[in-house]
């Protein structure tokens, strides 16, 4: 029998669940899902971006908890990139914890910006349930913290000084939430936008299902069976992602490290083949940002001159019928 970790199964009735209810969520449409949040909770989610408005073929990738809570002997950035590369060359935004980024080798980092990635914030640790519980100013401290980090890996790396440029400075918030002293303290930088999406299942309860199968494998004890299980789950996660993906979406899944969500990296190469079966395309948050807006740019022009062009024809019909 395969080594597995105390408490875990290859069909525990948690990973039962997963899927019905995030095939509810796809059935319910995570865009609708985005919207309503918004409406409810207008002091925490307002402004919250979830998807472009685009029609072409584009999509926002972005990976969360980068780059290592191990450091360099746990990270997989480098299989990352390897793998973002061999696909179209894919660009993401990895959304970074501060201690987590700090710990990493500079030349993992230098490639990271070298190959069109970028790096967004994700305060100093994914610490569950703490940042939204701060007041204003505790949470505007550590924030600031996390971002000058970023500031300096993008100088030290040669790349557009986010402090003089004021570039925009995305934000996802640890696990998703949000407060209204989190909104404000963003808010008042000028330059921060908070960053959801709309495609999106529980890797990181998957993986956490399959990583066990990885530490088997490392002991030398992999069994096939295992393997199919751990391709299984991660195909699950992708096929979840995959149902709601379309143009504009921003996608979000969980980097892996080994011995820890060490599955995903399985996941996002399905999903990775599975939207360039569909002719889509992996860019980062800026580069959507910037297709938005030469896409609201072509719109605003194309109206003008539509406009333009009926008042010239109720002109010429004024001047007809005097
Ligand atoms: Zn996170």
């Amino acid at each position: 029998m395969p080594t597995t970790k105390k408490g875990t199964s290859c069909c525990s009735t948690a990973n039962l669940l997963h899927k019905p209810v995030w095939r509810f969520a796809t059935l319910f449409g995570m865009r609708r899902l985005g919207r309503l949040a918004k409406r409810i909770y207008p002091k925490e989610y307002g402004g919250t971006l979830t998807h472009f408005e685009t029609d072409q073929p584009v999509i926002a990738l972005t990976i969360d908890d980068g780059l290592s809570r191990g450091g360099p002997e746990t990270s997989m950035a480098n299989d990352v990139l390897e793998l973002l590369a061999k696909y179209d060359n894919a660009h993401a935004t990895f959304f970074v914890c501060s201690d987590y980024v700090t710990n990493q080798e500079d030349s993992v980092i230098e490639k990271l910006l070298d190959e069109g990635h970028e790096v967004g914030n994700h305060m100093i640790s994914d610490r569950l349930f703490y940042y939204n519980k701060l007041d204003k100013p505790e949470f505007q401290t550590q924030m600031r913290q996390a971002n000058a980090v970023l500031d300096d890996l993008e100088e030290k790396h040669g790349k557009q000084n986010a402090k003089k440029t004021k570039k925009t400075r995305w934000f996802r918030a640890p696990q998703g939430l949000m407060s209204a002293n989190m909104k404000q303290a963003m808010e008042e930088e000028g330059n921060m936008e908070h960053v959801l999406g709309d495609c999106y299942c529980d890797d990181w309860s998957f993986a956490q299902e399959a990583d066990p199968l990885f530490a088997a494998e490392l002991d030398g004890d992999a069994d096939p069976k295992l393997q199919k299980y751990r391709e299984k789950a991660m195909k699950q996660v992708s096929n979840l992602m995959l149902s709601q993906v379309k143009a504009g979406s921003i996608a979000i899944i969980h980097m892996p490290e080994k011995g820890f969500r060490e599955g995903n990296l399985m996941a996002l190469e399905f999903f990775l083949q599975g939207i360039q079966k569909r002719g889509l395309r992996c860019c980062n948050l800026t580069e959507m940002q910037q297709m938005s807006q030469l896409d609201e740019e072509e719109e605003t022009k194309d109206n003008t001159s539509k406009d333009s062009g009926n008042n010239d024809t109720i002109n010429e019909e004024s001047t007809l019928s005097s």
